[in-house]
């Protein structure tokens, strides 16, 4: 499938799961198993009962603990060939280098749009592939960020954004967009297969059917100017 060729290039390659909820539960999980050498798990809060439905890396002698530190340490026990490394604070305009800095793909694992859009710039910035996925009760989407090559999250942000997203997620709906995320991470990692670029992934739990939208550049003062300098 991944031949020996990918999956020596999953063993060299490093990946920042940046948010440790339900998706970065299970996008962190597979990234471990899949055999990614080192991975950044980024995350400032402890757990809460109301996170056990869908955030599968933790149990109920969990709660109030820090969930970086617990994630490393359950994906040690399935993985321990892996390099983790737990950061327990949350993204910033301030840290988003420093923790992001030395990866190759960044995963978009969070609730919430501010942050996000943190890690867009960044990924801009930087050049670094940003594989998004965002869950909101029974609908979900997916979309991987390329930078010179895709329109950037900015430019599918809802207009108005809430400090906090729609943190009631139904955990098989997560599931799902999880998954695609994880499967965005090994496509880009070893090249083989074509990357949700320019399309959003969208996951309709409701009616059980997965959806593809287009995604085209808009008036966005964060990806055209690159697309742009990429083309000339
Ligand atoms: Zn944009």
């Amino acid at each position: 499938m991944l031949g020996m060729s990918g999956q020596m290039r999953l063993a060299e390659s490093s990946v920042a799961v940046v948010g440790l909820g339900g998706l970065g539960s299970l996008i962190s999980y597979y990234l471990a198993a899949a055999g990614v050498g080192r991975l950044v798990l980024v995350d400032g809060e402890r757990v809460e009962k109301s996170n056990l439905n869908r955030q599968i890396l933790y149990d109920s002698s969990d709660i109030g603990l820090p969930k970086a530190y617990l994630a490393a340490k359950r994906l040690r026990s399935l993985n321990p060939l892996v390099d983790y490394e737990p950061v327990a604070s949350m993204v910033s305009r301030s840290n988003v280098e420093d923790v992001v800095g030395d990866v190759d793909v960044i995963v978009d694992a969070l609730d919430d749009w501010r942050a996000r859009l943190v890690l867009d710039e960044y990924s801009m910035k930087s050049g670094k592939p940003l594989v998004h996925g965002a869950v909101d009760g029974f609908y979900g989407q997916v979309t991987t960020i390329i930078p010179g090559r895709t329109s950037c999250l900015a430019c599918i942000a809802p207009r108005r954004i809430e400090a906090r997203g729609c943190r009631s997620a139904l955990g098989a709906v997560v599931g799902i967009v999880a998954s695609q995320e994880a499967l965005e991470v090994v496509k880009l990692l070893t090249g083989k297969g074509e990357p949700a670029a320019n399309r959003l992934i969208v996951v309709d739990g409701f009616l059980g059917r997965l959806d593809e939208v287009e995604l085209k550049p808009v008036e966005c003062s964060v990806c055209l100017s690159r697309i742009g300098a990429g083309q000339a």
